[in-house]
């Protein structure tokens, strides 16, 4: 090393730490990258009232307008605010266990959320080819996989998420409390997320009021299981 790329990394360094990420700066993307990633919210593949019966208009825009608007710009607040300089979602989860609460609850509400849209669609049938294929094999048949999964929608005490999720090629159902979600370093459940359920209140207390199980069963009316399929992979 010569003394002019010396001088340039220790530049490059006391910039870095200047910002409050040595960690993240370890790992940070190469030069002429984005320095820092910010979520964005994905549009409503949908309109409000799309989804109706099923889940009312109501509940869809203030879901969509307000909660998960509010999340994006949050967690948006703080990366700028602590100079998180993660390189992507993907690197910001895996850190989720040294994030302030402010970014853990919000960057997993932004991310959740542009997940939960994308995997519900009107007027959608049932699971057909290589998704049915995969949960008969996993679980015995569809309707084994939707009991088990219900089970364990019901099962989250308080606020969070139902997940299937792929981990090293085997599918598993689990929860995540709050906005938690199986790419966080720190969570129970890990894997690439193939189906979500939001089991907060504010996804269903409108129509169904305390009656989750309601929400649930007819929520399994609005899948998108094609979209599910091609995170199978
Ligand atoms: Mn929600």
């Amino acid at each position: 090393m010569n003394r002019r790329t010396f001088v340039r990394d220790s530049i490059k360094a006391t910039t870095a730490l200047s910002l409050g990420s040595s960690l993240v700066a370890a790992s940070a993307p190469a030069e002429g990258a984005s320095p820092s990633f910010t979520f964005a919210q994905v549009p409503l593949p949908y309109g409000y009232s799309a989804l109706e019966p099923h889940i009312d208009a109501l509940t869809m825009e203030i879901h969509y307008s307000r909660h998960h608007t509010a999340y994006i710009k949050n967690v948006n607040d703080e990366i700028a605010a602590k100079s998180l300089g993660f390189g992507s979602e993907t690197e910001f989860f895996a850190n989720a266990s040294k994030l302030s609460d402010k970014a853990r609850n919000n960057g997993g509400g932004a991310w959740n959320h542009n997940f939960f849209w994308q995997v519900m669609k009107p007027s959608a049938g049932a699971p057909s080819g290589k998704i049915a294929e995969a949960l008969t094999q996993a679980f015995g048949s569809v309707e084994k996989f939707k009991e088990q999964f219900t089970i364990t929608a019901m099962g989250r005490f308080g606020s969070g998420w139902a997940w299937l999720v792929s981990d090293q090629g085997k599918l598993k159902i689990g929860s995540t409390p709050n906005q938690d979600n199986p790419l966080m370093d720190l969570s129970e459940l890990k894997g690439t997320p193939i189906l979500a359920l939001d089991v907060w209140e504010h996804a269903y207390y409108l129509k169904y009021q305390n009656k989750r199980a309601d929400y649930i069963a007819n929520w399994w009316s609005v899948v998108n299981w094609e979209e599910v399929a091609k995170r199978l992979g």
